[in-house]
């Protein structure tokens, strides 16, 4: 099959494009580099630096395609707090320019990478897609707003859509900025160096975390999956993990002693995050197959800068 991955030379869009280039196809990737780096892709990937607005140079990318991966994003939930202009400019407008320049050649389908901070803080139940979204920052606004876009537009045009709300997907070669670096890797680098390992309150908050390689098996499944047309499908590991565990493991698989504070002047966010997967699993057949400790173990393995 043809694809265009937007955001191809990112964390999540890296592993996919280098994984369907490896399985045979023919693999397009756009990115603007603000954050990612287009050396981590296979020679097969035919690589474009352009942003995710360009419609003239969607138009030449999408000839011939057949299934469009949406993944360029600004991604951090605290900057997005700071520079929600940014956030929606990139995150909606973008793909509002992308789905106009697909409905202009008339691409068929689109997966959404978007994320299960949509729900925002639903207490203590399972989230399940038919829950009302609680989005809490610019970013989980700017995910449910390109959501809606994807669906919409695509209702319009006859462009089939599906929407995966991706959780907390760790794994090599996730961008690690110096300012609110993702947890995952950064716990990983302070245990490695013998640094304090930060926790917000009493570290009792729970995220659900997914080793990249269960995200690309979402994702791939998600390209030819029938009857998912207008869904919006949770993609997680369904484990919830507190912090205060994240961090025994993350102690444990690096074999560290570094120093751990709980701070209790600040808030963790959102409570408690588990995905519900009953729709993954009869929509995309997914199964998630990599238990937390085994992807830590997978990430400080496969990722140089773990060395
Ligand atoms: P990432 O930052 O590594 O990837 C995003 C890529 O988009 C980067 O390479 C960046 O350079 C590119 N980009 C940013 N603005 C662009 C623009 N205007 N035009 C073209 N390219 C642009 O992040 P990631 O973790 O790989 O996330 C990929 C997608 O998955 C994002 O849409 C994100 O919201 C979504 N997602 C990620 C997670 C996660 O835990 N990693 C969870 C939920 C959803």
């Amino acid at each position: 099959m043809n694809f265009l991955i937007t955001g191809a030379a990112g964390f999540l869009g890296s592993s996919l494009a280098n994984h369907l280039a490896r399985e045979g196809h023919q693999v397009r990737g756009i990115d603007d580099l603000s954050t990612g780096d287009p050396q981590v892709l296979v020679p097969d990937v035919h690589f474009t630096r352009g942003d995710v607005s360009d419609r003239p140079k969607l138009w030449t990318l999408l000839q011939d395609v057949d299934v469009v991966y949406h993944l360029a994003a600004r991604v951090s939930v605290q900057e997005s707090i700071l520079y929600p202009r940014d956030y929606n400019a990139v995150n909606v407008s973008g793909t509002v320019a992308l789905m106009e320049a697909m409905r202009d050649v008339g691409v068929k389908r689109v997966v959404l990478a978007s994320s299960g901070a949509v729900y925002g803080d639903l207490g203590d139940t399972t989230l399940v897609e038919t829950a009302t979204p609680n989005p809490r920052s610019p970013y989980a606004v700017s995910k449910l707003a390109a959501e809606y876009y994807v669906r919409t537009i695509g209702n319009l045009w006859n462009i089939e859509t599906v929407s995966l709300r991706i959780f907390n997907a760790y794994g090599p070669g996730q961008h690690l900025p110096p300012s609110h670096p993702p947890v995952v890797p950064h716990y990983l680098r302070q245990a490695l160096r013998g640094g304090t390992l930060v926790a917000h309150g009493e570290g009792m908050q729970t995220r659900d975390y997914i080793y990249v390689d269960d995200v690309v098996s979402a994702m791939v499944a998600a390209a030819t999956a029938p009857n998912i047309n207008g869904l919006v499908i949770n993609v997680g590991s369904g484990v919830e993990t507190t912090i205060k565990e994240l961090i025994r493991i993350v102690l444990n698989v690096t074999d560290s002693k570094a120093n751990v504070v709980y701070n209790s002047q600040t808030s963790g966010g959102v409570s408690r995050m588990r995905a519900d997967l009953n729709l993954a699993k009869e929509k995309l057949r997914f199964v998630p197959s990599i238990k937390l400790e085994d992807g830590l173990r997978l990430t400080l393995k496969r990722d140089a800068r773990f060395k």
